[in-house]
């Protein structure tokens, strides 16, 4: 039946994979205290775990992940202490695994602690029991070691499979922030069925990785200038301040935590701190305030 092209499907065909997973009612809730915008500021925490998730042990390719923990985290948690801002911090179980004191670090310092596959798998290639294996193993290691089990998650590498809503419903998250369909919050619609579960979007606008990559051994360089960045990303910013609605932000340690990089993350942080109508908010806590504003709450 899949040996079909796809411009010999049939009209239920197209329109089936369309509705799978779709973006049903925007949820714009007004923000707390009268605040005019919301920032949900996070940090993917991969570190070595997407070298060991394509089978790369190179020494060479884990040291840089390394980097990530060792010398960005501790750089970058000052620097959100500085200006007081809660962020989420979405972690591979394996990289929770290797570094324990960062995982509890961050619930230390009023942060949150959310899911990020085990390994960094990719969940498009995996059986649908191995992707929630992995998923269900990851919260409860990432609850052992943060104290507090998990509410939401990010696909690693964005990558989300037809099962991998029914997979977090089961599970019981309330909340995702893997795919693209708007700039504020909605709710996911599976198969023209809506589900309760929260979008908190993204965007690779709105994530360091495209900006900054560099493969020695392949066409992949970092192409803009650091402070090109800064000033993107303070565009986007100042747009969803003007619409009210919400500034969502992807950073990973072992990219932005570089000397002249975290200059952007500084730099935005001062820029954003300057306005007095921001509400500064983790990722769950926009969610639960999205997730209020459901028209129909969901029945289980
Ligand atoms: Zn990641």
């Amino acid at each position: 039946m899949d040996a079909q092209e796809p411009w010999q499907w049939d009209e239920p065909v197209w329109r089936g994979h369309v509705d799978r997973v779709r973006a049903g009612q925007r949820l714009a809730p007004a923000w707390p205290g009268g605040k005019r915008v919301a920032v949900a500021i996070s940090f993917d925490s991969d570190h070595e775990t997407i070298p060991l998730r394509d089978g790369e042990t190179r020494p060479g390719k884990l040291a840089a992940g390394q980097y990530g923990s060792r010398v960005a985290v501790p750089r970058i948690l000052e620097v959100l202490e500085r200006f007081g801002v809660p962020s989420s911090f979405f972690v591979p179980a394996v990289s929770a695994l290797l570094h324990p004191d960062e995982v509890r670090a961050y619930a230390a310092g009023g942060h949150e602690v959310a899911a990020h596959g085990w390994i960094h798998e990719r969940n498009t290639l995996l059986a649908p029991a191995d992707e929630s294996d992995l998923l269900a193993r990851s919260i409860d290691t990432l609850e052992k070691l943060s104290g507090t089990r998990p509410v939401g998650m990010r696909t690693p590498s964005w990558d989300f499979s037809d099962d991998t809503l029914r997979i977090a419903l089961d599970l019981g998250l309330r909340y995702d922030s893997s795919l693209m369909a708007d700039d504020d919050c909605y709710e996911l619609v599976a198969d023209g069925v809506p589900t309760g579960m929260v979008e908190l979007p993204v965007e690779w606008i709105r994530d360091d990785a495209p900006y900054f990559m560099m493969e020695r051994f392949g066409s992949l360089r970092p192409y803009t200038p650091p402070r090109a960045v800064l000033q993107l990303w303070i565009d986007e910013f100042d747009a969803a301040r003007t619409d009210g609605g919400l500034f969502q932000l992807t950073l990973h340690p072992h990219i932005i935590g570089h000397r002249s990089r975290l200059v952007v993350l500084t730099e935005l942080l001062r820029h954003i701190s300057s306005f007095d109508d921001v509400w500064f908010a983790t990722h769950a806590q926009v969610a639960d305030l999205a997730g209020a504003a459901l028209i129909t709450p969901p029945t289980t």
